[in-house]
């Protein structure tokens, strides 16, 4: 095989010629600490940079065995070292700039900020060696190549940068601990869930406000309130690692979270959506977890809706249009929001999690006065307050509301939480008096869940990532719209994304998808599963075989919801 002082030689003679010539770098190359390949080689200084996956031996790397015990072990290992990886690279490229044009002497690796999840940059298998995926932008001059900066940039950064990140001796034993434990703490946490009756659970002295609405790193300690549970509502779960932890448990059933503006709801509700995943040590949410099929849910005006049952919520529309299998192009606020729900119980959900931040107001009430000004029959739209007890007890579904502005509620409720600055206080009792000395008067809707469990089979070819020649065009944009195929598809509203390489994967996901399961036949749950049993048996490169270094776990919800959302969904 060739080896380094090879590529080193190559990369000088390169100097000067035209840019195709990288080309001759393709594939294999050892080097001192293990094996290099170039998958792919940028066609042009301004092309997506190169790739590169790094075979890292065992015995280089260094991980301790009780590092390697668990798969969250490693999980919680690998997240480690790919966000040190990615930050070391920023840094070294503001302080060794390569002139040139383009991406010239980019180092990038994926970077899995504050989450602990499956990812493609940096994979630790059992016996402890390391696969790693960076991007490489090889640097030219116009369109000439810059063959001592490439092997500066090959031999001599790189290979420091993956002694300075991916190398045990590079990290404290006690932060490779820490992330390993933190992590299998945390499926620990949410596997008991299910056990002791609860939807959610978040630790006391947890910290949750984040930074900002775009940074996702916690508020300064300063700053923020930590996490107090109320009495009545703490539980103690186990964990191997941490012992014993005390906590909120929210449990199954129906809880409101109410309080005054500002008082920390919202952020609550946050912090519980985004616990269907973990999150690294010093995160502040590392040990807040919520079970895994919990889905939020909220209004979306605009968005396309293709035959969706929304009949338990909105019937009678005027002019007589059917709502059993509801499809429009424009949704309204009340129409999205019911088309949502359930899109999320065909694939699965078992909890909902709402805001009326992002509610529709029609949606989710509809108070007495109303009810006597506008009549029944001229109301096409029963309120979720009135359907929300049934789809528990009849479907077994969970909801989690944060409501500040409606008392309704509090007939529906088994829990209520109030938030004061920023602390939760457990005010079920004082709420049922309330509700009883203060009655709403309202006509309440018939306690069923008038729900005709069905799965919608999509049209054969109508879901396609084609575009010209190519077979498959996908591109993630910030902000959360993927081109997909000749398409786009706002994916903005799903606030469980944790970023853009999530994105990745879910429009992945739905292209393979499209390309083996969408037959006609299959239904969305039973397509989209099929793509989730292919990643559980052989990886997330299942997806895409260009080993992409920025792939990340997803679920079954986004990738419905991304179907849903295309434009070009047809149903049979
Ligand atoms: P609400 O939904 O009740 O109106 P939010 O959750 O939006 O309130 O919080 C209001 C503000 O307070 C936000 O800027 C948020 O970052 C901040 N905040 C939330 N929780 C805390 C906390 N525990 N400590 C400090 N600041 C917080
Ligand atoms: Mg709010």
């Amino acid at each position: 095989m060739r080896d380094l002082q090879q590529l080193d030689h190559t990369l000088r003679q390169l100097e000067g010629r035209p840019y195709g010539a990288y080309k001759s770098i393709s594939g294999e190359w050892s080097w001192p600490m293990g094996a290099l390949h170039f998958d792919y080689v940028q066609a042009d200084p301004f092309a997506p940079p190169s790739r590169v996956r790094l075979h890292l031996p065992a015995e280089w790397v260094g991980l301790a065995p009780e590092l390697l015990r668990s798969e969250s072990r490693r999980l919680g290992v690998a997240a480690l070292l790919a966000r040190a990886f990615s930050r070391a690279a920023i840094e070294n490229r503001s302080r060794d700039r390569i002139d040139g044009n383009g991406r010239s002497g980019e180092i990038r690796m994926a970077d899995p900020r504050q989450v602990v999840a499956c990812q493609t940059a940096v994979q630790i298998d059992a016996t402890g060696s390391i696969e790693a995926r960076i991007h490489l932008g090889l640097p030219a001059q116009g369109r000439r190549i810059l063959g001592k900066a490439a092997r500066r940039l090959v031999v001599e950064e790189l290979p420091s940068l993956v002694a300075a990140a991916l190398r045990a001796e590079a990290h404290g034993p006690e932060s490779l601990l820490e992330a390993a434990r933190t992590n299998e703490d945390q499926e620990a946490l949410r596997d008991a869930l299910a056990e002791h009756h609860l939807v959610a659970f978040v630790a006391d002295d947890a910290l949750l406000p984040r930074l900002s609405g775009r940074d996702d790193r916690p508020l300064g300690s300063d700053e923020a309130v930590l996490f107090r549970s109320p009495d009545r509502l703490r539980v103690t779960l186990p964990t191997p690692n941490a012992g014993p932890v005390t906590g909120l448990g929210i449990p199954e059933g129906i809880t409101l979270i109410v309080g005054g503006g500002f008082h920390g709801k919202s952020t609550l509700l946050r912090a519980l959506d985004h616990g269907v995943r973990n999150h690294c040590p010093a995160d502040g949410r590392e040990r807040v977890v919520c079970r895994s099929d919990a889905v939020k849910v909220r209004a979306e005006d605009g968005r396309a809706v293709a035959g969706v049952d929304i009949s338990p919520f909105i019937d009678g529309l005027p002019g007589g249009r059917t709502t059993a299998a509801f499809t429009t192009t424009n949704a309204s606020g009340s129409t999205s929001q019911a088309a949502a729900i359930a899109e999320a119980l065909e694939v699965g959900a078992g909890t909902l999690l709402i805001d009326e931040d992002t509610a529709a107001t029609n949606f989710m009430i509809r108070d007495r006065r109303m009810q006597e000004l506008v009549p029944a029959e001229r109301e096409p739209i029963t309120p979720f307050v009135d359907r929300v007890r049934a789809l528990h007890s009849e479907a077994g579904v969970n909801s989690v509301l944060v409501l500040g502005g409606s008392g309704d509620y509090l007939d529906v409720a088994d829990c209520v939480i109030a938030m004061t600055d920023f602390l939760p206080e457990d005010v079920t009792e004082r709420a049922r008096e309330v509700a009883a000395e203060f009655p709403t008067g309202r006509h309440v809707a018939s306690s069923e869940f008038p729900w005709a469990r069905s799965e919608r089979v999509p049209v054969r070819g109508c879901v396609s990532a084609r575009k010209g020649r190519r077979t498959r065009r996908i591109r993630i944009f910030t902000g959360g719209m993927v081109e997909f195929g000749s398409e786009r598809i706002d994916l903005s509203a799903l606030e469980q994304v944790e970023g853009e390489d999530e994105l990745r994967s879910i429009a992945s996901a739905l292209a393979l998808a499209s390309e083996r399961y969408i037959d006609g036949e299959r239904s969305i749950p039973e397509a989209i599963r099929a793509v989730l049993a292919e990643v559980e048996l052989r990886g997330l490169d299942v997806l895409d075989p260009r080993r992409l270094g920025d792939l990340s776990e997803f679920r079954i919800f986004e990738v419905a919801a991304a179907l849903n959302r295309l434009r070009t969904l047809e149903i049979r």
